[in-house]
């Protein structure tokens, strides 16, 4: 056994490490017939590396690690990797690619806390749930040396900023994962070192990274699997158990002087329902007063004035009391009025408008009845939703805002150079047991996104296949362009499908899966389910969704009479939110037909959400590209567990694997002419011509029939379809 270990060290550093036939049985069925290490699947699903020992039929004993020999079927066996390889830093370098080979080496590395590693271009990182020794200045200094030679996120954003400069053009780095995964840590890592790079050249270094201080506080909150998440907006006024709202509502309420506490009628976080519904009002190990001083600190450096900082924290008091809001029924059909309490006349006092008309905003709705308008009274969940839908767009508004003036502040005095680098922390694709309309949003966009790295990887390829004068036209690639079609094309996609069911009366939930069904049954991507669920063949899997509420969450929740409410507010703020809202919905309207201020037209959420994934794509479309993925080794957020089984599934979601793999899949084995022609060159019949390497490689093709549609001739390497190395290779074993 040991012997022929060696001897597959010495071959695979003879073969390039592209040498991989991933869907070749050859391999394994060579692979038992040296008695060489393989991975084994046993029955619990697990993988373990072991040594043949002998075989029977399609049986084979394996002798694992621990000394134990087991009985399994061939098809449960994979080739191992030589030791020589084990931890390597790329992926790519393995000689075998299969699944149980990734991770133990993604494990290997992540055991000696080696966060990093290569999957081709892309970065991938294994979040350690510990403070590791891989950052600070030091390193970033090796790292602009070009003295760090080990994958880092730092390597990634020199690289993003060398291309900047060198080529001129934008660049993005862009990093996916699960929530808890380590994407906005990852981000403020890549932040780190940029912003170091940019030390005395542009001055605002400092600014940028307060600003993730105050974004987060304003964008984040504890859930159930990240302390510190960063979340939609609907967390404002729904939290399941043991979750909290976004950190910035606590950190006020503990931090904020008396005064301003006054001035806001601030109370403790306990007396607002907004936030006291989840039974979870702190965080282990932080102290939400000390965080709101860092607050203030950071908003001053970034210079939000006195008087916007107060703007703002009125907005949070004043969503906190809406919270606070409630209704009396007042008939037997559940028609409500406002409890006229203090947390009406807080509000108002916030929004800076009438109590009286508040309190109407909430639970009437204005509709049309012939020429007139008359108000409708709500129903006890109406004007719940009402209320809610309320906060959520102030909180909304009030986040875009702040993104804004933080942008604006940064400019002023910046030394543009008209060049950038984007990051972008994008949640991962989700697949759970019940899927709903915010993960198809998700997953949609993972699609585009997913098309936007396929395409990407594309281009790399083609520039290697250019360079050494081969014709890449004859590769074909994998495209998810179906499944996008699925979801956007217009009129008949999911998304415009979904607004044809929103907005007319009688349907529901059922009626919208039987149209899917009736109109989009031809394309491969849909699958429809037993009563109204329905399926999407995603790149990475396929995904249940339960239709179940899909009409609902796809409508505005937000009133036309509430958005009148904030126009007639004093408060600036209010003000803006309500103008910003209405020439948003004015120009949809003026380009469907229609308009006029209280007919405006209101974008579905689904719609609105294609429209913002659009620009960003476009935005994206004119970067060059670095892909990081973040992965959660564990759902216990501890460190040192590492859960095969858990990283696995985020490997196949993230597409690294698949997309690695679709790009090799022209011609997967790549061999320099020298090393093919040292390799194979002695098999050749007519050995008497001394050639050169290049006429060997054509030799040697020619000599074994292998088909020209199989191979093609390059300048510097002989590029071959999956499975024909092996022939070459059997006749080099049997001499
Ligand atoms: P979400 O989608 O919920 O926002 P996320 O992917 O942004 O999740 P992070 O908030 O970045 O996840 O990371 C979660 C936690 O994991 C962090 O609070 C931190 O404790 C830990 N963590 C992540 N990356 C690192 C790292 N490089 N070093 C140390 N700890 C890390
Ligand atoms: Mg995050």
């Amino acid at each position: 056994g040991g012997s022929d270990q060696a001897a597959t060290v010495t071959s695979s550093s003879a073969l390039p490490s592209r040498v991989r036939d991933l869907d070749c049985d050859d391999n394994i069925i060579y692979f038992i017939k040296k008695k060489l290490r393989v991975w084994c699947r046993l029955p619990s699903g697990q993988w373990e590396s072991g040594v043949i020992q002998s075989t029977s039929g399609e049986c084979a004993f394996v002798s694992l690690s621990n000394g134990n020999v087991v009985k399994v079927s061939t098809v449960e066996l994979l080739p191992a990797n030589p030791d020589i390889l084990e931890g390597v830093d790329d992926l790519i370098q393995l000689s075998y690619l299969n699944e149980p080979s990734v991770l133990y080496n993604l494990q290997c590395r992540y055991s000696k806390d080696i966060i990093y590693s290569k999957a081709g271009p892309v970065l991938i990182a294994v979040n350690p749930f510990k403070s590791i020794q891989m950052y600070g200045d030091d390193l970033i200094a090796a790292c602009r040396q070009k003295l760090l030679d080990s994958p880092h996120v730092y390597a990634i954003a020199d690289a993003a900023y060398n291309e900047m400069m060198r080529e001129e053009v934008n660049q993005s780095i862009i990093i996916s994962g699960e929530s808890g995964a380590g994407k906005t840590e990852t981000a403020k890592v890549a932040m780190q070192y940029l912003a170091a790079l940019g030390c005395g050249s542009f001055g605002i270094e400092h600014e940028i990274l307060h600003t993730n201080y105050i974004l987060e506080a304003f964008g984040n909150a504890k859930t159930s699997r990240n302390d510190n998440s960063s979340r939609f907006k609907s967390r404002v006024v729904q939290l399941a158990d043991g979750e909290r709202s976004y950190h910035i509502f606590y950190q006020l309420c503990a931090g904020a002087s008396t005064n301003l506490k006054e001035r806001l009628n601030l109370r403790i976080a306990s007396e607002f329902k907004y936030l006291n519904q989840s039974g979870c009002l702190a965080v282990d190990g932080t102290d939400d007063a000390q965080k709101f001083c860092k607050l203030m600190e950071a908003l001053d450096i970034v210079h939000i004035c006195k008087e916007d900082q107060e703007h703002a924290f009125s907005m949070l008091a004043a969503v906190l009391w809406l919270g606070n809001i409630s209704f009396q029924v007042t008939d037997n059909e559940n028609h409500v009025e406002v409890l006229a309490d203090e947390a009406v006349t807080h509000a108002a006092r916030l929004m800076r408008c009438n109590p009286d008309e508040l309190m109407l905003a909430l639970s009437t709705h204005k509709i049309q009845a012939g020429k007139d308008r008359i108000a409708k009274t709500l129903t006890l969940q109406q004007a719940i939703d009402t209320r809610d839908a309320l906060a959520k767009f102030i909180y909304a508004s009030l986040f875009d805002w702040l993104v804004e003036q933080i942008n604006k502040s940064l400019e002023v005095g910046k030394r543009r150079t008209g060049r950038s680098i984007s990051i972008l922390d994008i949640y991962g694709f989700e697949s759970f047991q019940k899927n709903s309309f915010e993960q198809m949003c998700i997953n949609y966009a993972n699609e585009r996104l997913q098309q936007h790295f396929n395409r990407h990887l594309l281009k790399l390829e083609q520039e290697d296949y250019e360079l050494d004068g081969v014709d890449w036209t004859k590769v074909d690639f994998e495209d998810n362009q179906e499944c996008l079609n699925l979801i956007e094309k217009k009129p008949l996609g999911l998304l415009s499908l979904l607004d044809e069911e929103s907005n007319f009366p009688k349907a529901n939930d059922l009626t919208f899966v039987n149209k899917l069904k009736q109109h989009l049954s031809s394309n491969p991507c849909l699958k429809g389910e037993r009563g109204s669920a329905f399926s999407i063949r995603h790149y990475a899997g396929e995904v249940l969704y339960d239709t179940n509420g899909f009409l609902e969450k796809n409508r505005d929740p937000l009133h036309t009479d509430s958005i009148q409410l904030l126009s007639s507010c004093r408060s600036e703020l209010l003000q803006l939110f309500a103008s910003k809202m209405l020439n948003q919905s004015q120009k949809q309207a003026t380009s469907v037909g229609h308009m006029g201020v209280l007919d405006f037209q209101k974008q579905s959420v689904g719609t609105k959400f294609k429209g913002q994934l659009f620009k960003l794509m476009h935005q994206l479309e004119s970067t060059t590209p670095h892909f990081i993925r973040c992965i959660k080794p564990n759902n216990k957020q501890l460190p040192g567990i590492y859960e095969a089984d858990l990283v696995l599934q985020q490997l196949r979601c993230c597409g690294v694997l698949e997309a690695v793999r679709i790009s090799r899949s022209g011609y997967p084995t790549r061999m320099k002419h020298q090393e093919f022609a040292k390799r194979y060159g002695f098999l050749l019949l007519d050995a008497s011509a001394s050639r050169d390497p290049l006429s060997v490689s054509i030799a040697v093709l020619q000599q074994f029939n292998i088909l020209p549609e199989m191979y093609q001739i390059g300048y510097t390497k002989v590029y071959l379809r999956t499975g024909q190395i092996g022939a070459v290779e059997d006749r080099r074993k049997q001499i």
